[in-house]
């Protein structure tokens, strides 16, 4: 398998079953004649990238449901890629599936595809979690898919939890830690809930209907998450992602965290290579009519400048357990990170959050305030 130094394509999935109240990624209801035609626009837009220079490595189905798509549509979009873009032979590929989607055909159709990582949102094994998240499955469908696609021979299973809801007992948390840790998955993604504008999440919130947890409770989740994770066996590559072995990391994530190139192809996907950013339409009416029409459905694009680079690789690279390359920083973008804070960085060093050795790495605790520690920070070049 490919080694992860090229650049990653992502593929977005936009449909869902139901929307999730918390959820603000690009997601419409799934319907058989709305998907049947964004397959076929997604395909155009595929044709249409045809110019690219990039050469890839890793390719990632992600969503909304890309598990609602059958294999010959998965299939076909990936055919698309390979015959429009330079795409390795032996390309690592991740795909997110919801666990009321995994049955045994549907496994073998991924293994089939050459899934190296299925990714499944579970979120948490407790049946009052899963209904106020509004999800579909039970914690014992959780169980069962997770179980299921182990025996199946994935690479990498990995499992999606989330954490912080409001009034969630650290109980029920480590109760749903430990079940996952029993089922073994090689790696683990935990994010923490996060209320955005324009989900109804955020309209219970402002009508007094949904009181976050404060942010004493949220840290004590944050290291309960760690430190039970750390117990059984995973080991946090970054913020939110645990593996149980290196091999176990997700090739096409850590791109992102490095600032390497990737290609979006989809609703709203975006897009990121050298210094340019460019995203695509979100409206899945403009975004499959321009498609009809020839046209890429690019929505816009921006062009970074070296401190706003260099603000980006500081927060990534903070939230990384292998930390942030100083040298690179400097080479990159001019930007001497310890001189322009040689007092402020001391001072997480003796307050335990943060080690300097060669490169710039936040301890379990400064990870808990990784956004904090990256707001104190001077990231002026000049
Ligand atoms: S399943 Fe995932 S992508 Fe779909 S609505 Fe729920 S959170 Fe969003």
């Amino acid at each position: 398998m490919s080694s992860g130094g090229g650049a990653g394509l992502y593929l977005h999935v936009p449909f869902c079953s139901a929307v999730c109240p918390y959820c603000d990624f690009a997601v419409v209801p799934a319907d058989a004649s709305r998907s049947a035609r964004y397959v076929q626009a997604l395909l155009t837009e595929l044709a249409l990238l045809g110019e690219e220079e990039l050469s890839f490595d890793t390719i990632y189905f992600g969503g909304g449901t890309p598990s609602a798509l059958s294999r010959a549509d998965l299939e076909s979009i990936l055919a698309a890629a390979r015959r429009s873009l330079a795409v390795e032979d032996d390309a690592w590929l991740a795909l997110e599936a919801n666990p009321e989607d995994v049955d045994a055909a549907a496994l073998e159709g991924w293994r089939g595809l050459g899934v190296n990582m299925l990714s499944l949102g579970v979120q948490s094994f407790q049946a009052e979690e899963l209904r106020f998240l509004g999800r579909r499955h039970s914690a014992a469908e959780g169980e069962r898919a997770v179980r299921e696609a182990l025996t199946a021979g994935f690479d990498i299973v990995s499992v999606d939890l989330i954490f912080g809801l409001p009034g969630q007992e650290p109980e029920n948390l480590r109760d749903s830690i430990r079940r996952l840790a029993e089922l073994d998955p090689q790696h683990v993604s935990c994010y923490q809930l996060t209320v955005h504008e324009g989900t109804p999440f955020h309209r219970r919130r402002q009508q007094g209907r949904l009181l976050e947890l404060g942010e004493s409770s949220q840290g004590e989740l944050f290291e309960l998450v760690h430190s039970e994770l750390e117990a059984a066996g995973y080991s946090a590559y970054e913020v939110s992602n645990f593996a149980k072995t290196e091999d176990a990391r997700s090739l096409h994530n850590q791109k992102y965290w490095d600032h390497s190139s990737y290609l979006g192809a989809g609703l709203a996907a975006h897009s990121f290579s050298g210094r340019r950013r460019w995203w695509n339409e979100p409206d899945l009416e403009r975004y499959c009519s321009r498609l009809e029409r020839g046209e890429r459905p690019l929505a816009g694009g921006e062009e970074l400048d070296s401190s706003e680079l260099a603000l980006e690789a500081v927060m990534l690279g903070l939230r990384r357990s292998r930390g942030l390359d100083l040298d690179r920083l400097r080479a990159d973008y001019g930007l001497n990170l310890l001189e322009r804070n040689a007092a402020i960085i001391e001072s997480y060093v003796e307050d335990g959050l943060a080690v300097v050795d060669g490169r710039l790495r936040l301890t379990p605790r400064g990870l808990a305030v990784a956004d904090a520690v990256v707001r104190s920070l001077d990231l002026d070049p000049a």
